[in-house]
């Protein structure tokens, strides 16, 4: 079973990832991503902090329920109720892991825990023995490992390994290791640990000077079977290790690697536009391997060069990421099959119910307009589909504005259960007033924090697509909204924002009532892990 030469994934996206600013995605999301996760054949999927809160909780234990294949792991503390609480999360995985973690940094020991290393060494012993009782298998971290004392590190994770860890993870969790020094640092912690066999070393690594990508590399080449990072490398502050970048640089360069890797390459990107569309969090053009312009060759010279030889300028293929231009222009007379097709080769798996949903408002858009790019099919399933947040939800019945010399005005129609609530205001412009006739109408005063949109396509009939981030006592929350009206688009992504800002205060067990300049609530911050 265990393969010296082959380096395994391990996804965070759902877990770190969604640790990034403004980033919330619910339970149906999640479980989307999850799946497409587990299609593109990645080792192990983080679904969440059981512990954090009751949300992460029932996303872990939805995750773990569904998927088959992967294995699902839900993160912990060593004290006895993250690990009770994660355990039980995974209680019904056909492959738990159980990934406990206590700092080793003397930075972290001293001023965060407040505990001397004898007895963090303590925490690790109880923890991992405890999650070894519960679940098969459990992984162990040393947060900040980078900046940990290689001995006292590997005094850990003997520990760690005498209590039943099989997985042992080197963090750099705040992005300060540089590739020579850390290659170095891994090979003392592997040769001082002498592990049995059967134990693999791991790395996480973050992005905050640039370099996880490369880190991650270097403790591949110290000997570590186990990368850790996210789709996009999407995370807090620069982000974690950007799954595909490691995944390509091992595949590309096996010459010099010489090792294999398991995952379906080809479902890359779509996985990246899925998580970018979702998450709300774009990925920048020239971003390696899953940016737009990854594969377009600018210069007239290279271009040349591409057409001689392909090889000359390009060192991987599109197709090897799965970015590929559509063949079939789905429209007026495309049936539900053809849709079903193009959705799915996109990365979105959805239920009969779901596919029935989006196929009608397929249709209808194409009644607008006479074709529908991919873009504007992924938007619709974004707002339509996913969106929904049916605890606490308003409903966009109607609007109208008005747009003068310097003024506008908007009066909005909402629905919540069988009330229907109408008011209107003014504002700088159509956007403004209509946000200002919606915040008339709802119970809290959020704060809008970020406002954005993007079309669709190039084409000049493309969908808007509006994301919208708002926050109210501690909380934020994304909503997006997409229409052949821009404005339209902007009213749904706030209304949906609300909507999320409800359900993101009741997976964390909060009560909203307040206006946004109040301090955030008990519970309001995330747990943050390694
Ligand atoms: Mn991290």
């Amino acid at each position: 079973m265990f393969d010296p030469n082959r380096v395994c994934f391990f996804d965070t996206t759902l877990r770190d990832g969604e640790q990034a600013a403004g980033v919330n995605l619910n339970v149906g999301e999640k479980l989307q991503i999850a799946r497409q996760l587990e299609k593109m054949r990645v080792e192990v999927i983080e679904a969440g902090f059981p512990a954090a809160s009751p949300g992460d909780f029932s996303c872990v234990q939805t995750i773990a329920r569904e998927l088959t294949k992967t294995t699902v792991c839900g993160l912990a503390r060593t004290r006895e109720g993250d690990i009770r609480a994660a355990a039980q999360a995974l209680a019904q995985a056909e492959k738990p892991r159980l990934h406990v973690f206590i700092a080793t940094s003397p930075i972290h020991m001293e001023y965060k825990l407040r505990l001397t290393p004898e007895e963090v060494l303590g925490e690790i012993r109880s923890g991992v023995s405890l999650a070894r009782s519960l679940v098969e298998e459990v992984e162990f971290s040393g947060e900040d490992a980078s900046r940990s004392n290689p001995e006292f590190l590997i005094k850990a994770f003997k520990v760690a390994v005498d209590s039943g860890a099989t997985v042992l993870n080197i963090p750099d969790t705040v992005g300060y290791a540089t590739p020579e020094e850390f290659y170095q640092f891994c090979r003392t912690v592997i040769e001082g640990v002498a592990a049995p066999t059967g134990v693999i070393f791991s790395v996480h690594a973050h992005n905050d000077l640039g370099l996880a990508a490369a880190n991650s590399l270097a403790a591949v080449r110290a000997g570590v079977r186990q990368v850790e990072g996210t789709i996009n490398g999407m995370g807090e502050r620069g982000g974690n290790s950007a799954i595909e970048e490691v995944v390509m640089a091992l595949r590309t360069r096996e010459d010099f690697y010489g090792l294999t890797v398991g995952l379906d390459t080809k479902r890359l990107y779509p996985v990246s536009r899925l998580v970018a569309r979702l998450s709300g969090v774009g990925v920048p053009p020239n971003k390696a391997v899953v940016g737009s312009n990854a594969f377009a060759h600018e210069a007239g010279i290279h271009q040349h060069g591409v057409m001689a030889k392909r090889e000359t300028y390009e060192i991987m293929r599109a197709e090897d990421v799965g970015c590929e231009p559509a063949v079939m222009i789905l429209g007026k007379h495309s049936g539900s099959h053809a849709f079903r097709a193009r959705l799915e080769s996109l990365g979105y798996n959805l239920d009969d119910q779901q596919l029935a949903k989006a196929f009608e408002i397929f249709k209808r858009l194409c009644d607008e307009k006479k074709e529908a790019s991919d873009g504007d099919i992924e938007a619709i399933v974004a707002d339509q589909i996913f969106s929904v947040t049916p605890e606490f939800h308003y409903e966009l019945r109607d609007y109208t504005v008005h747009v003068g010399s310097g003024l506008a005005a908007a009066a909005v129609v909402l629905r919540l259960g069988d009330q229907e609530l109408k008011d209107a205001a003014t504002g700088n412009g159509p956007v403004d007033a209509a946000y200002r006739a919606i915040k008339r109408l709802i119970k809290i005063d959020p704060k809008l924090e970020s406002f954005k949109i993007t079309a669709t396509s190039e084409r000049s009939d493309a969908l808007g697509e509006a994301h919208v981030v708002l926050s109210c006592q501690g909380l934020k929350a994304l909503g997006h909204g997409a229409s052949t009206d821009v404005i339209k688009a902007s009213v749904r992504a706030y209304v949906n924002a609300v909507n999320r800002l409800y359900s993101v205060a009741a997976a964390r067990d909060i009560r909203l009532n307040g206006r946004s300049g109040e301090k955030p609530l008990e519970g309001a911050e995330t747990l943050g892990g390694i």
